[in-house]
């Protein structure tokens, strides 16, 4: 199996490779383009030797590298063939059109030496080099390097390693708005979320107030949006990159995998005071936590598992009676009385489908985490 993880650095990149990059894209567009039938279901008729042509082409007066001319065709044919399928599906929405300044630069157009990547943009006479040990926190136990990606501003490096993940114990994690509920090694976590939260928060009325000058001036208001939605998905990532980094140490101390919801599985459950705003970035936290914390286990060699979440805090865990709200987040078995945190029973309910645990295990949580009335304890921050 391959763990892959993608870093992006500060370069400055040769704009001239890029500008005539983007220029040979375009017009390996308009030739390839012009060779999509639409009789019956559109398709791209574009053999060997069409290809040939357009590369001989292409290469006249081309003094970079002849690669990235064989990286940008493939990488317009790729555009052209998923344009096809969304056409045929009838959801094109407009003609198709090169807009992103970005160079793929496959295996064949760089080393990778003593930390050095070195990069050629002129056969034999001119390169960039990026000395990639200086940034500490790209690891240096990857296998190889795959391909790059260079914007005029950065670089975006995919390093991979072979793994062969197993664990000796299993994790459970739910997700929620404002908290995280895991279960680890027989104990009850919760990280809070609610910082998060408010990052969201916090832009929303930004966004808001822009919205409002959008009749005044479109233009700006359109630039400040971009800019503030930019800087809460930064902020948002960056929070979630923190905490499931802590995390994933945690469980390799523990060589403990994780059990996560398949959230394919189901429509969400149905949140508290579920407005969509809330629904939406619970969604959000959900998908950012389990893709993070999954490739971050994986590169670590600790597997990963995905289960049915259904009703899994509606079920009690001691008996399989159906549970139901006693107020706020708490909820009470119908048949044997057991009352908690719905946080808890789902997290509890998940560790069980997937890898199932002793009753004396289960006996002793419940103990400790099961709520009379009066005692409603306050969860626990994440320390920073
Ligand atoms: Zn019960």
């Amino acid at each position: 199996m391959e763990a892959v993880k993608s870093y992006r650095i500060p370069v400055d990149a040769p704009k001239d490779l890029i500008e005539e990059y983007f220029k040979v894209k375009q017009k390996a567009l308009d030739i390839i383009f012009s060779h999509v039938k639409f009789s019956g279901k559109a398709h791209l008729k574009f053999n060997r030797e069409d290809r040939r042509k357009l590369r001989d082409e292409l290469l006249r007066g081309w003094k970079y590298s002849k690669h990235y001319i064989d990286s940008a065709i493939n990488s317009v044919i790729g555009l052209v063939k998923s344009w096809i399928t969304l056409y045929n599906g009838g959801k094109a929405e407009s003609k198709l059109e090169i807009t992103k300044r970005t160079v793929y630069i496959k295996n064949t157009l760089f080393s990778f030496r003593n930390g050095f990547l070195k990069i050629s943009i002129e056969p034999s006479k001119r390169y960039l080099e990026v000395d990639l040990s200086k940034y500490s926190w790209i690891p240096k136990d990857f296998d190889k390097i795959g391909g790059l990606l260079m914007t005029e501003k950065e670089l975006i490096v995919t390093v991979k390693k072979n793994v062969e993940p197993r664990a000796d114990k299993w994790a459970s994690f739910d997700v929620n708005l404002t908290n995280v509920t895991a279960f680890i090694d027989g104990e009850v976590r919760r990280y809070d979320l609610r910082r998060l939260y408010h990052v969201h928060r916090v832009y929303e009325v930004k966004i808001r107030r822009i919205q409002k000058l959008s009749k005044i001036n479109p233009l700006t208001s359109k630039k400040l949006l971009e800019k503030y939605s930019r800087r809460e998905k930064n902020r948002a990532k960056d929070f979630m990159h923190k905490l499931t980094t802590q995390i994933a140490k945690e469980l390799k101390k523990k060589n403990c995998g994780a059990i996560l919801e398949n959230l394919k599985d189901i429509k969400r459950r149905i949140l508290n005071g579920s407005k969509d705003m809330n629904r939406k970035l619970s969604k959000w936290n959900a998908r950012t936590f389990q893709f993070m914390l999954e490739y971050k286990l994986k590169w670590l060699n600790l597997p990963v598992k995905y289960v049915n979440p259904k009703n899994s805090s509606k079920v009690c865990p001691l008996c399989s009676g159906s549970m139901a709200s006693y107020g706020g987040r708490i909820m009470k078995c119908g048949k044997c009385g057991l009352t908690m945190d719905r946080d808890v029973i789902a997290v509890l309910n998940l560790q069980m489908r997937g890898e199932g645990f002793p009753q004396r295990a289960l006996n002793e949580i419940i103990e400790r985490e099961e709520l009379s009335r009066n005692k409603i304890n306050d969860p626990p921050c994440i320390p920073t």
